[in-house]
């Protein structure tokens, strides 16, 4: 019972609920979004306040308890939990404020994007999530994030100003551009290595409107409009942004039911412009592309578009996924995502590929830790089903399709879609950044207390010294 013991303890110092084993609400309190991962923590330490985290992070590294961090539970290997350990959920840490003058936000660990979107939206201003609303703001912001308004603004860190962090020491600081450079540079893109971030100040970006939504073709037509594609994207104006992708037709409303079940290709639309350029720009896109077989495009509020698959990706479903940075998809590469992409194994799998140039491409590769600054897009490949029974069928799927074509990307995967952590696929996920990222980790987590992620490790000799500690 040192666990019931070391729960008692932070409890003394703790003022959010704590769940141990033996608690009512225990087993809804470990459940992640991933539905394929089950943890058991000896401890969940919901923090309601800066105060609390401290004390969680204090009783973890003096007890030898390995944490957790918890912002948004989205990690697809379930990276905010822990068998054994203790797990600091920031889910309640909740609040936001927004300064429409300054065009900034403070975000709490613990809230998505959905929380924001509705913070920032009544001022028709919006902060650079990603696809959809239920993702927390802290793992996906800390690996980079990836959204509609990539290509505009930049990745969700470009838009970072600062962040109030606790150490594995137990200080709080604050990381911007004016104090502790070094960390800053770290949090945009090197996750959750260096501390629990409390609280996140974004710049704003005016978006109230915009004009998109899928439009959808049969999948036999998806070389041609994959090849259509990439060719806008690479060169459309970056105001616009659009996703390709394969799926198949979820069996509901507001699909027509002729379509329902059967595979098709999609692309998903956001366009900040305004007006007539609007409306010229998606006549010519119609007459480019070829007319759609769906299309729901229009003029759709910032959170509506940010919701829209929020329903049909409820949390506790099956996931598996795959991820890879791409500079060029060549024809030949095409042909293998066709193949792949016709074979969708499940209703919910998916393949989609998402447009990283324009605004991403301002920020200097050495400028903040993310690894891909020259990349142009980045594919995910989603096995995703209700039923475990089918987890064999869709990871083969996965891992087939992955496989094959992976020699054509351009190396590593984005650490925010992959289920891999080994130590290979972390170097490549940052490459020319690893080193300084190292360097950053011996100062602020020489001992590695916060290694459930993908680790960026200390060096040799700390690494050795960590081990005997934990
Ligand atoms: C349905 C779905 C849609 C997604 N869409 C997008 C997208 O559009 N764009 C994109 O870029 N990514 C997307 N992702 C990936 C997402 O960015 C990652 O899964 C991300 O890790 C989720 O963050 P979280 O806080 O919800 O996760 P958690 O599981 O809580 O945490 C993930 C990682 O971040 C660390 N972490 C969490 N909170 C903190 C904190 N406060 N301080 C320090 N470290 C912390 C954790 O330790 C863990 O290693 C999506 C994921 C899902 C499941």
């Amino acid at each position: 019972m040192a666990k019931e013991s070391q729960a008692d303890q932070l409890r003394t110092s703790f003022r959010g609920p704590l769940f141990t084993k033996r608690d009512t609400g225990y087993d809804d309190a470990r459940k992640l979004y991933n539905g394929m991962i089950d943890k058991h923590p000896s401890i969940i330490a919901q923090c309601v306040d800066v105060a609390d985290v401290i004390a969680a992070v204090n009783l973890g590294r003096d007890s030898g308890l390995p944490i957790a961090i918890r912002g948004g539970g989205h990690s697809g290997p379930g990276l905010g939990s822990i068998d054994d350990g203790l797990v600091i959920d920031l889910g309640r840490m909740k609040g936001i404020r927004v300064d429409p003058k300054a065009r900034t936000v403070h975000v709490q660990g613990g809230c998505t994007w959905g929380d924001v979107d509705h913070a920032t939206h009544p001022f028709g201003l919006a902060a650079p999530g990603g696809f959809v609303s239920t993702t927390g703001v802290a793992g996906l912001t800390l690996g980079g994030g990836i959204g509609y308004l990539s290509r505009s603004v930049g990745l969700t860190v470009d838009s970072l100003i600062s962040a109030d962090i606790v150490l594995a020491d137990g200080r709080f600081v604050t990381a911007s551009e004016k104090e502790n450079k070094d960390l800053f540079w770290a949090i945009r893109g090197g996750g959750g290595n260096f501390g629990v971030v409390t609280s996140f100040e974004f710049r704003l970006h005016q978006v109230n409107s915009v004009y998109g939504g899928p439009m959808l073709w049969p999948i036999d037509q998806s070389r041609e409009i994959m090849k259509k594609w990439r060719d806008y994207v690479l060169k459309a104006p970056e105001e616009i942004s659009g996703w390709f992708g394969m799926m198949i037709v979820p069996p509901a409303a507001p699909f027509p039911e002729e379509f329902h079940l059967k595979k098709m290709c999609t692309i998903v639309w956001c366009d900040r412009g305004n007006g007539d350029q609007v409306k010229k720009r998606f006549t010519n896109i119609q007459k480019e592309f070829g007319k759609p077989a769906i299309d729901f495009t229009g003029p759709i509020p910032w959170p509506a578009l940010q919701t829209l698959f929020d329903d049909l990706l409820a949390p506790g479903l099956q996931w598996y996924w795959k991820s890879d940075f791409i500079k060029e998809i060549t024809d030949e590469a095409i042909d293998l995502h066709v193949k792949h992409g016709e074979k969708i194994p499940t209703t919910l799998s998916t393949v989609h590929f998402y447009p990283i140039n324009g605004a991403v491409h301002k920020v200097g590769k050495k400028d903040t830790s993310f690894g891909y600054r020259d990349a142009n897009f980045v594919q995910m490949i989603g096995a995703i089903d209700p039923d475990p029974s089918n987890n064999d069928r869709m990871i083969s799927w996965a891992r087939n399709y992955f496989d094959e074509v992976h020699p054509y990307s351009a190396g590593g995967s984005y650490i925010n879609m992959t289920m891999d952590s080994d130590q290979e696929q972390v170097r490549l996920a940052y490459r020319d950044n690893y080193e300084r990222l190292v360097t950053v980790k011996d100062k602020y987590d020489p001992l590695n207390l916060f290694h459930i992620n993908l680790n960026i490790k200390p060096s040799e000799s700390k690494e050795g010294v960590a081990k005997k500690h934990r």
